[in-house]
């Protein structure tokens, strides 16, 4: 008899990354309803990267089944960062079904979101697979993620998405 394995979502995982220089963090909260982004770890390393040379950046993070879409709480969050870092951040949520891409963008004082659709590139959708992948994982140590992202970061090269054609006339 054919046994179904139950997989189950655990947590919702949050991973920044930054085209070409790779992942700057990856953290949870470990619980299911808990976006949470390291703001003062990935700040020191935006600046020592200088955002100057960053033409947008990725916000992944997880959700459980039944939630594709941005919370409330993701969007007051995503506007923090909107307006503190004044580019463009494609905000990416993964779900069971697939994923739904965001980008969100300052505007003045408000902060525009998109829905919109990309060829994603090859190390992004790997990045995306691993947040996915620690949010179902069995007795996840949280205080290990700031290690795996070091990892992850060594072997995945993550590219420029077309996004670029999206963004290139804010420049
Ligand atoms: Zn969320």
């Amino acid at each position: 008899m054919l046994v179904e394995e139950i997989v189950e979502f655990k947590r919702e995982v949050s991973c920044f990354a930054v085209p070409k220089y790779g992942i700057l963090s990856i953290t949870s909260d470990n619980t299911l309803g808990g976006v949470e982004f390291d703001f003062f770890s990935i700040w020191q390393q935006l600046k020592e990267i200088g955002l100057e040379n960053i033409p947008y950046v990725y916000m992944i993070h997880s959700h459980p089944p039944g939630c594709p879409k941005m919370s409330s709480i993701d969007f007051n969050m995503v506007h923090g960062w909107c307006q503190g870092l004044a580019i463009p951040i494609c905000f990416i949520i993964v779900h069971e079904t697939g994923h739904t891409f965001y980008l969100c963008q300052k505007n003045g004082k408000k902060s525009d979101r998109d829905i919109i659709t990309v060829d994603l590139d090859d190390g992004l959708k790997q990045i995306m697979q691993a947040t996915y992948y620690l949010s179902m994982l069995d007795g996840l140590n949280v205080d290990v993620l700031d290690d795996l992202a070091l990892d992850l970061s060594e072997h995945i090269d993550i590219g420029y998405t077309n996004i670029l054609e999206l963004t290139k006339n804010i420049f």
